[in-house]
């Protein structure tokens, strides 16, 4: 563990970096973002090439504090404070209005624009001494698995960051949950930590949610994404051990992601463990898919985790790392 004089020296620092126009990766409680300053241009520009991101995919401005919402977006409703009131610094992302200041390359053009407060001390401090927005999607490369550690973050986008501000393993480990409410009834985007549920215990019954909205009509929303380099495929466990065997006899590396070992496998399997709690499963999620990179597998057979609280986003990741789109 820094010590407390290490981490405020380091935060210094990035904050310098960030107002020269650099680019810092950050720990929050949901995974690691690359960030820039969000009014400068240039150095905005720098996070879709160090990503290889198409450039009208809109990013995150991450807030020091609810207040700063009206530094960004107009007509801010009254669900949008009530919402951060109860879910900030945390994994909730709001989609608003944006104010005509905010640059098109932060919201890839839209007339919207993506805010959060996370809730990690590192990043707060940072956005604190900084003072402004900054701008960050997850710091990998585009389309690949979200880091959760420091240690990610520099294997995946080695000299393109100028700082990586360690913070230890992201403790959520998935991605914000994401909520419109620049349309009449407030929509959920992506899943995560924050649930229906939670959302509908301070909105009523007003959220719809993403079966009625078509994959390819929200940026980012593309069905493939969080993908590692093995080939997963989504298994129950009636035909797990069957899909195991299949793909051994075709003389693939193949790995298991499950809570336990189905009953009567035959063969030797590469099992990365799962754990049976759902919080936990999220997240483990992401390591171990970097983990069947870093073993080499070719095909990993996942076993869909519970479709309860947290679990819901945890099933919506797996299904687009395996190329099919999220959860309806
Ligand atoms: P990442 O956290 O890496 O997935 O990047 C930020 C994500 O926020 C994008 O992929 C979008 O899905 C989402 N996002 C950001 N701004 C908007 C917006 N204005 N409308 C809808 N989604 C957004
Ligand atoms: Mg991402």
């Amino acid at each position: 563990m820094k010590q407390q004089s290490q981490i405020s020296e380091d935060v210094d620092r990035a904050a310098s970096i960030l107002h020269a126009g650099g680019l810092v990766a950050f720990p929050t409680e949901t995974v690691y973002g690359l960030g820039a300053d969000a009014r400068n241009v240039q150095a905005v520009k720098r996070i879709f090439e160090a990503k290889g991101r198409p450039s009208d995919h809109p990013l995150i401005v991450h807030l020091a504090h609810a207040e700063q919402m009206r530094e960004w977006a107009q007509n801010i409703p009254d669900v949008a404070w009530q919402l951060a009131q109860a879910f900030w610094p945390g994994p909730l992302t709001l989609i608003l209005p944006r104010l005509d200041s905010v640059p098109d390359a932060v919201t890839g053009g839209l007339d919207t624009v993506a805010l959060r407060v996370p809730n990690h001390p590192v990043t707060l401090a940072l956005l604190g001494t900084f003072g402004s927005g900054i701008a960050a999607p997850s710091a990998n490369l585009y389309g690949r698995v979200s880091p959760t550690s420091a240690q990610d973050v520099r294997e995946e986008l080695k000299d393109s960051v100028d700082l990586v501000l360690d913070g230890g393993r992201c403790p959520i480990g998935i991605e914000s949950t994401i909520v419109d409410l620049s349309t009449q009834v407030p929509r959920i985007l992506r899943s995560g930590k924050i649930t229906k549920e939670a959302l509908h215990r301070v909105l009523g019954s007003s959220v719809a949610w993403p079966s009625n909205i078509p994959v390819s009509s929200y940026p980012g929303g593309n069905p493939s994404h969080y993908a590692p380099r093995a080939r997963i495929i989504l298994a129950s466990w009636d035909d797990v051990q069957q899909q195991i065997e299949a793909w051994q006899q075709r003389g693939v590396r193949v790995g298991l992601l499950a809570s336990r070992l189905p009953n009567g496998l035959s063969q030797d399997v590469t099992w990365l463990r799962l754990a049976q709690d759902v919080d936990e499963q999220a997240y483990e999620l992401y390591h171990s898919l970097r983990q069947a990179d870093h073993l080499g597998l070719q095909v990993l057979v996942a076993v869909m985790p519970e479709d309860l609280g947290i679990g819901h986003a945890v099933r919506d990741r797996l299904r687009r790392a395996a190329g099919l789109g999220e959860v309806v």
